[in-house]
């Protein structure tokens, strides 16, 4: 018998059949009991031509292809909770994309509505395309979020294959790790949060975590490994006295603490600046009742009130996640209240309905589910209903919108309500405009100002939750450049952008008209040729950038005399030749060359081509850290750390630009390098830290500065270094030093 032996993987034929037959089963099992007559050989038949497609593929790690779609299938139904149509639609995945299967292979088996769901799942998985331009990228994201609009199952779907990805990460390479890890953080992760998906996005961002910041991850993961016993009594003391009175009050209940996710613990240390022993809240204590949709709320409140005898709450911390739930249709009641030893505990009560959408998201039930759609259900579609408006609008800038789009899902949501009282969700920090334009573009338009709650307030007046908001209107007001700077909804921005493009259309229609009479003058005519050579000229990036600045006057059409004329066609004057001095000067401080050593060495990939190369200043690498090259488009090829906090976009945008990237064995080049330190003040601190750096360490320091206020001093240093093993034994020495607290590299320089 053959023996497939490829990667980690190994087992025989006769083993591999039994593994995938095992598999479907388990699929069938997780389906049963949403098995309506006839589906069952739907099932199976999708099952056989998606085994029968992927015949002779296999994954990365060597195993048979066909284990992936059904993998999906799975998460689709067992963690996402969607039925029957939708595991087919899985199955079914990559069979168009990956094999001869065409979509009316798909409609003469299943019909057109499987064909519709699958023709949107190939188009998505497009989006992977490492050769494709931002422009592209960025229109597949448009599509991704149409097709959102269009049937959430198809992002259901997609969300089971990425996370089936993620899971699977492992055997790929290095670089397409970082890559579909990137995407996962700047799309998916979002799109699972706003779905209110949050296992599947809290899993997303740690497995994207893992692979772009291994070391981050298993420190992390190590930590709570350490200190799991402490936890588990810790809590297991919390929960005693509340446990106890719930079932005395003949509550039917699940109690219990579990540790946050690991992407939230980092966040934590990383912008409170703690190390991973100093984050208290490691985990949450969460509560789930048994109870009926009709006495729901009222228990939930009943189990808060014992909760809060036992121990005092923080008045700031009570989130009511149930009278108002958010708008991906989360709800629960949190607080925060003091326990034992003076920790911060925070509690989650819901009730077992809630808790259901909390893990598998609203967007499972909804729609596919008997019944009318309740009042948060509706919420969502007026969600999607708002992302199609945004969306069909042919003039919306994709790339800007996206950016826009990613806030707006991840902000926490106020609630504005109209004169009539109708409820409005907007994120948080939006003002008056945003709230206009949320309730339709005209009103926004000829905004001019507004009644918050009767009181007459500016267009660019921040509205607060709880709010009372009446808009009032002129028909001679126009939107200007100016509202751009404090509106902050996606639709708002989109709006107003395309209203000052129309207004800046119709200005250059003007400028058109004189440039040809100009042109008529001069004998040739406005052929597109001529246009681009104007174009090129004035540095415009469009003719109608080029009409609007002979319209307002910036483009002088007497520059045109400049131009030579043979037959119809303009001849652009010669260039001044100018002597490019700028070049490197902005980064010339961050690298400190002792002289001319060919200070400028970097290997790359399997070449060792030696290349230009300058280090990005949004994160400083040097030599030792993980990093990749990215090549701009004006200053040649710059060096981020994989951990930059630009590298998510950047990867994900732009992974065509992206350059494997090695650093070369060099002791002889050093790197301007910052360390933050924390500490208590003392008189002789200064003298330590020199002593260790000049001293000890015998290392060349730049600046040291220092600010103390009430007993605490925070300082950074700036120092320069051959390579991370350097800089990570300072880190160490200097937090050994007596009355340091925290050490830690500078992030960014701000
Ligand atoms: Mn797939």
């Amino acid at each position: 018998m053959e023996t497939i032996a490829v990667g980690k993987y190994n087992l025989n034929e006769e083993e591999e059949k039994k593994l995938i037959l095992r598999e479907y089963r388990a699929l069938l099992r997780a389906l049963k009991t949403r098995l309506k007559k006839g589906d069952k050989a739907l099932v199976r038949r999708a099952f056989e031509i998606a085994a029968d497609a992927h015949i002779d593929m296999r994954r990365k790690s060597g195993e048979p292809y066909i284990l992936h779609p059904l993998a999906v299938a799975r998460i689709v139904v067992e963690e996402i909770g969607l039925g029957v149509t939708s595991s087919i639609c899985a199955l079914l995945h990559d069979v168009v994309e990956d094999t001869e299967m065409t979509l009316e292979d798909i409609t003469r088996e299943f019909g057109a509505s499987y064909a519709k769901i699958i023709d949107g799942l190939t188009k998505i998985s497009n989006v992977v395309d490492l050769k494709a331009d931002t422009t592209i990228q960025a229109e597949n994201f448009r599509k991704i979020l149409l097709t959102l609009a269009d049937d959430p199952r198809v992002i259901l779907i997609k969300l089971a294959d990425r996370l089936h990805n993620m899971r699977t990460l492992e055997s790929m390479s290095r670089e397409k790790q970082l890559k579909i890890s990137s995407e996962t953080t700047y799309i998916y992760s979002p799109l699972a949060h706003r779905l209110g998906l949050y296992e599947i996005k809290s899993e997303l961002e740690d497995l994207a975590l893992k692979y772009t910041q291994p070391e981050v991850y298993w420190e992390i993961v190590q930590g709570l490994k350490e200190t799991k016993r402490e936890r588990s009594r810790y809590i297991n003391e919390f929960i005693r006295p509340i446990k106890e009175e719930l079932a005395a009050q003949g509550f039917e209940f699940e109690i219990y603490g579990r540790p946050k996710a690991i992407h939230s613990i980092w966040n934590k240390m990383r912008t409170k600046h703690v190390a991973f022993e100093e984050v208290y809240d490691l985990f949450a204590i969460r509560i789930i009742l048994k109870s009926t949709p009709e006495r729901e709320k009222e228990d939930c409140w009943k189990v808060y009130s014992i909760v809060t005898n036992f121990y005092k709450p923080s008045p700031e911390r009570l989130r009511d996640w149930i009278s108002v739930p958010k708008g991906n249709g989360y709800e629960a009641l949190h607080t925060t209240v003091m326990g034992i030893g003076g920790r911060w505990v925070e509690v989650q009560i819901r009730s077992s309905r809630m808790n259901e959408i909390a893990e598998k998201g609203l967007a499972a039930h909804w729609k596919y589910k008997e019944g009318a759609p309740s009042a948060q259900e509706s919420k969502l579609d007026s969600w999607l209903q708002h992302l199609r408006d945004t969306l069909s609008n042919p003039d919306t800038d994709t790339l800007d919108f996206l950016q826009d789009f990613k806030l707006d899902l991840f902000t926490e949501e106020i609630y504005i309500y109209t004169p009539k009282g109708d409820m409005r969700v907007l994120p948080k920090g939006a003002t008056a405009l945003d709230f206009a334009f949320d309730i339709h573009s005209e009103l926004g338009a000829r905004c001019i100002g507004a009644k918050v709650n009767y009181r007459l307030v500016p267009l660019s007046h921040e509205i607060k939750s709880g709010d009372q908001v009446e808009i009032i209107t002129s028909s001679k007001q126009k939107p200007s450049e100016d509202w751009l700077t404090f509106v902050t909804t996606a639709k708002a921005k989109s709006r107003i952008k395309y209203y000052l493009k129309e207004e800046k259309r119709k200005i250059a229609e003007d400028g058109k008209d004189m440039l040809q009479r100009k042109l008529e003058h001069m004998k040739v005519s406005l052929s597109a040729y001529n246009v681009n050579e104007l174009c090129a000229h004035f540095k415009k990036p469009s003719p109608l950038d080029l009409y609007y600045a002979v319209a307002v006057g910036s483009i002088d059409l007497k520059d045109l005399k400049a131009f030579t004329v043979t037959g119809d066609k303009l001849v652009q004057p010669p260039k001044e030749v100018k002597l490019e001095t700028k070049h490197l000067v902005s980064d010339e401080d961050l690298m400190k060359q002792k002289p001319a050593k060919g200070a400028e060495l970097i290997i790359f990939g399997e070449s060792s081509d030696k290349i230009l190369y300058k280090l990005a200043q949004c994160c400083q690498p040097i030599p030792g850290d993980d990093v990749f090259g990215f090549v701009t488009s004006g200053e040649g090829l710059k060096i981020h750390r994989t951990d930059c906090p630009n590298a998510a976009q950047l990867l994900a945008n732009y992974g065509h630009r992206v350059v494997k990237t090695k650093w070369a064995k060099n002791k002889e080049i050093s790197f301007l390098s910052g360390v933050r330190i924390i500490g208590l003040d003392d008189v002789g601190v200064i003298q330590k830290i020199t002593n260790v750096i000049s001293g000890e360490l015998k290392m060349n320091m730049r600046s040291l500065s220092i600010d103390s206020h009430d007993g605490v001093f925070e300082g950074t240093i700036m120092v320069y270094v051959h390579d991370r093993e350097e800089l990570d034994r300072l880190c160490q020495r200097l937090g050994n030093l007596e009355g340091i607290n925290t050490v830690e590299r500078l992030e960014a320089q701000s």
